[in-house]
């Protein structure tokens, strides 16, 4: 019997955060595995693709999962079936990765290289804070909230759940961005963003459809 920890989806998100976990985990006895509902090979980057119920049915003394899947309504999904089939989550952190004073993180957080949260800053559930993003001082981050790399969010910032903000985005100080916006590449935060609304551009505005 082992210990059975898990990579929740094998593409771009999970061989990204793969090695992570490999290195946090270091020699511990245990095995580390991709899960994915739809694999695309066996082996991924030397690392068996399973699905998940050959994962819950494995014998095995504790069972972890990490959700490495960018979707966020796909993540809160996944986060629901791994925990009615008693998996827990585990989150996992780059080396060089800087969290300074009084910093909450909820639970299944992946922070990859280069990431720096500062002080005073709470998060939720399953946060995605991808290559280089930072986020500073007395932000407040809900749940299954997403940040793509080299995201800049500025001080007292609040982010709803299940917000997307696009690579290299920057948040200015003080702005609320409502639950499930999407802020694209690039983006300047000089307003609030609604709940729901996507916007773009410096400075960004609703994107408009044509
Ligand atoms: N996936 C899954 N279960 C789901 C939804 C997605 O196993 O309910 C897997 C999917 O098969 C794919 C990965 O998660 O291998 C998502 O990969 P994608 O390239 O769409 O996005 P990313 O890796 O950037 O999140």
């Amino acid at each position: 019997m082992t210990r059975l920890v898990g990579v929740y989806g094998a593409s771009g998100c999970g061989r990204g955060i793969m090695p992570l976990l490999r290195a946090e985990l270091g020699g511990s006895e245990g095995q580390l595995v991709f899960i994915d509902d739809a694999p695309q090979a066996d082996r991924v980057n030397g690392h068996e693709v399973w699905s998940f119920d050959r994962f819950l049915g494995a014998p095995a003394t504790s069972r972890h999962a990490a959700l490495a899947v960018a979707n966020s309504r796909v993540r809160e999904t996944l986060d629901r079936r791994c925990t009615e089939a008693g998996i827990a989550l585990i989150g996992a952190r780059a080396a060089n990765i800087v969290i300074m004073d009084e910093v909450e993180i909820g639970a299944g957080a992946l922070l990859s290289p280069f990431v720096t949260l500062t002080s005073n800053i709470r998060i939720g559930r399953c946060f995605h804070a991808n290559l280089y993003s930072y986020v500073e001082h007395d932000c407040v981050i809900g749940d299954y909230v997403t940040f793509a790399p080299g995201v800049h969010c500025n001080g007292n910032a609040t982010i709803g759940d299940h917000a997307y903000v696009g690579s290299g985005a920057i948040i200015r100080q003080g702005m609320r961005i409502g639950a499930g916006a999407t802020i694209g590449m690039g983006a300047v935060i000089t307003k609030d963003v609604p709940e729901g609304v996507t916007v773009v551009g410096n400075p960004a505005r609703p994107m408009e459809m044509r």
